[in-house]
């Protein structure tokens, strides 16, 4: 079999061309085959070619996501271990990183929370790209098991670290951090019926909210943030589709002004964020 086959094997089962590229792609590099490797259209040894074919055929049985067969997720260039217990880092979260990492080196901020932080790659890739240091929180022990080992596998030692609690239960009275980023659940329930079969892998507790909007952790984090920020500092969230005014008006109602709001590549209003 040939790159090309399992690319067809992958699009004839009705997964698009574009994914198709990307996951043949995923899976070669899994089995230690590199980029410059694939386009000098190095011949695969036999072992990987089994290795590569069951995970392909895998991926078209069961449909679960290429990076929960792999492991790994690409994330602004870095490959984050993840397993079902974690939401497989997305493209659009990048726009949150990137943003805050701008906002941290303007105000020269040290401190930073990232809630909801799952595999950890919003605090890790935070902690790489700035001098802050991040803790990243979250309410799954096996979550923070992988958020862990990505720090390690990062070497992140000291500047990202991560603490189990449900919101700010496990969170100090006196600890103040500089910026609190976030990307919740914020999927409605009534939109379960519509997601990928894909999305059906990844975790329940990290996709969905229990109200109908999907703002219930807008709101709850809006309410307390203000609490553990330092004078001057920032709120930040990933939102999803026309939760844009929602939130805007959460952060409002809770003491946030200097509402900003950018769009992803898509022109979906992605990342919003605030002053205290
Ligand atoms: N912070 C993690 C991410 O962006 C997890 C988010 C979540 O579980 N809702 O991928």
């Amino acid at each position: 079999m040939l790159i090309q086959d399992f690319v067809k094997l992958l699009t004839e089962s009705g997964i698009e061309q574009n994914e198709a590229n990307i996951e043949v792609k995923l899976l070669l590099e899994a089995a230690g085959y590199s980029l410059v490797d694939i386009i000098s259209g190095k011949k695969l040894d036999n072992d990987t070619l089994k290795k590569v074919e069951f995970m392909v055929k895998e991926r078209i049985k069961t449909r679960k996501p290429i990076q929960y067969i792999i492991g790994l997720a690409d994330f602004m260039g870095e490959k984050f271990l993840v397993n079902e217990s974690v939401l497989i880092p997305r493209d659009e979260t990048e726009l949150l990183v990137r943003k805050a990492v701008e906002i941290i080196k303007e105000n020269k901020f040290k401190t930073i929370m990232d809630m909801c932080s799952g595999s950890g790659c919003i605090a890790c890739m935070i902690a790489k790209l700035s001098q802050a240091t991040v803790m990243g929180v979250d309410i799954s022990t096996e979550a923070l098991h992988v958020a862990l080992s990505n720090m390690e596998k990062l070497a992140l030692f000291n500047r990202a670290t991560f603490r189990k609690s449900n919101l700010f239960e496990k969170i100090r009275e006196d600890e103040r951090f500089d910026m609190i980023v976030s990307n919740p659940p914020y999927i409605a329930p009534k939109f379960r019926q519509t997601l990928q079969k894909e999305v059906k892998f990844e975790p329940e507790i990290a996709l969905f909210t229990k109200d109908e909007k999907g703002i219930e952790f807008y709101e709850k984090i809006s309410a307390d943030a203000p609490k553990y920020l330092n004078k001057g500092g920032y709120l930040m969230f990933e939102i999803g589709i026309e939760q844009s005014k929602d939130v805007a008006n959460i952060m409002n109602n809770n003491g946030f002004s200097d509402i900003k709001i950018l769009k992803d590549l898509a022109g979906i209003e992605r990342v919003i964020w605030g002053k205290i």
